[in-house]
């Protein structure tokens, strides 16, 4: 998927009609050729990258309509390690191709790396669902829950882990079909089937985390399973992340520490109120199990989120 490949001669511009202040962070790359990609704006930001609206423009493209992607850079701060989980990131998304993982069309080297991915219209699953609280209803979180389990399946049978599902990382398509995006964390696993983190060089989503990767920086297909029904919390309480209750006195501890006392003593996030009982024993609930190897597998989850939707 290499740009240089696709796009043999790639230029980069912004638009030069918007007055937008965000442009004027954007840096103008000029390559000879034949496809330019006008950025617009920023749309997102996180740990090391910058996410950007864009359009793909095919100069010679005969009846090639222009379209609209999304654009993921470093940001100018980034440290030089960021630069190996970014490429990671890019190698990772170039080996996936399924309905329910955003695509990767191609990357840009010069004169600074660019992943230029297809653009997903209504952006974030948790900024979705705050938008439209009011009209959603369990058959579509339903189905998105499919979605994500079916991507999930996917990305675990490719050997690789997530290790940052949550609604901020899913994009919505349309009422009836989400995509995981984010491989910003992501880890191809090697002859074992799971990750060990050593040091982590940034903050990590601990709320999503099972207990074996908050207590060992032990990450698997299922510690991706904890981290889904996590989102799923999240779906359901319409955007908004789940918390447990924790005594006072136990609150002065690192957050980490916290944490992982308190799911050890089994304590779990509460079934949100939106949220019927079914779904939250039958799919949620098991999706906690301290014992990993209890927690059920991608390809059973779909199974069950099919049977509630019929
Ligand atoms: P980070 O590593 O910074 O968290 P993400 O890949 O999660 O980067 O992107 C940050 C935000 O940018 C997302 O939450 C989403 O709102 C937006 N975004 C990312 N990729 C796309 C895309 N392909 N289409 C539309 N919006 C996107
Ligand atoms: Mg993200």
């Amino acid at each position: 998927c290499d740009m240089s490949n696709i796009f043999p001669n790639l230029n980069i511009s912004t638009a030069t009609t918007s007055l937008d202040s965000l442009n004027s962070m954007l840096s103008i790359f000029e390559l000879d050729g034949n496809c330019n990609v006008v950025l617009q704006g920023r749309i997102g930001q996180g740990f090391y990258g910058e996410v950007y609206k864009g359009t793909l423009e095919y100069i010679d493209g005969e009846d090639k309509e222009p379209r609209k992607v999304a654009v993921k850079k470093l940001k100018t701060t980034a440290k030089s390690s960021c630069l190996q989980d970014f490429e990671r990131e890019i190698n990772i998304m170039k080996a996936l191709e399924h309905p329910n993982i955003v695509s990767i069309l191609g990357v840009l080297r010069e004169p600074e790396i660019s992943l230029v991915m297809e653009f997903v219209p209504h952006g974030s699953l948790q900024s979705y669902l705050k938008i439209n609280k009011e009209r959603l209803e369990e058959p579509q979180l339903l189905k998105y829950a499919l979605d994500i389990a079916e991507g999930m399946d996917y990305l675990g049978k490719k050997s690789i882990v997530h290790r940052d599902l949550a609604a901020r990382n899913i994009l919505v398509v349309d009422e009836n079909q989400v995509k995981i995006s984010d491989f910003g964390l992501a880890q191809v696993m090697g002859t074992n089937d799971y990750y060990i983190l050593k040091t982590p060089n940034r903050e990590l989503p601990i709320k999503w985390y099972a207990p074996e990767s908050l207590r060992d920086g032990k990450f698997s297909v299922r510690s991706d399973v904890w981290s889904y029904g996590v989102t799923l919390c999240e779906m359901f309480n319409y955007g908004e992340e789940p918390n447990l209750m924790i005594p006072e006195e136990e609150m002065e501890a690192p957050q980490q520490q916290i944490l992982l006392q308190a799911l050890e003593k089994g304590a779990r996030f509460p079934c949100p109120p939106k949220c019927s009982n079914a779904i939250y024993v039958r799919i949620i609930r098991p999706c906690w199990q301290a014992e990993s190897h209890l927690r059920p597998p991608f390809c059973k989850l779909i199974e069950e989120v099919k049977d509630l939707l019929n």
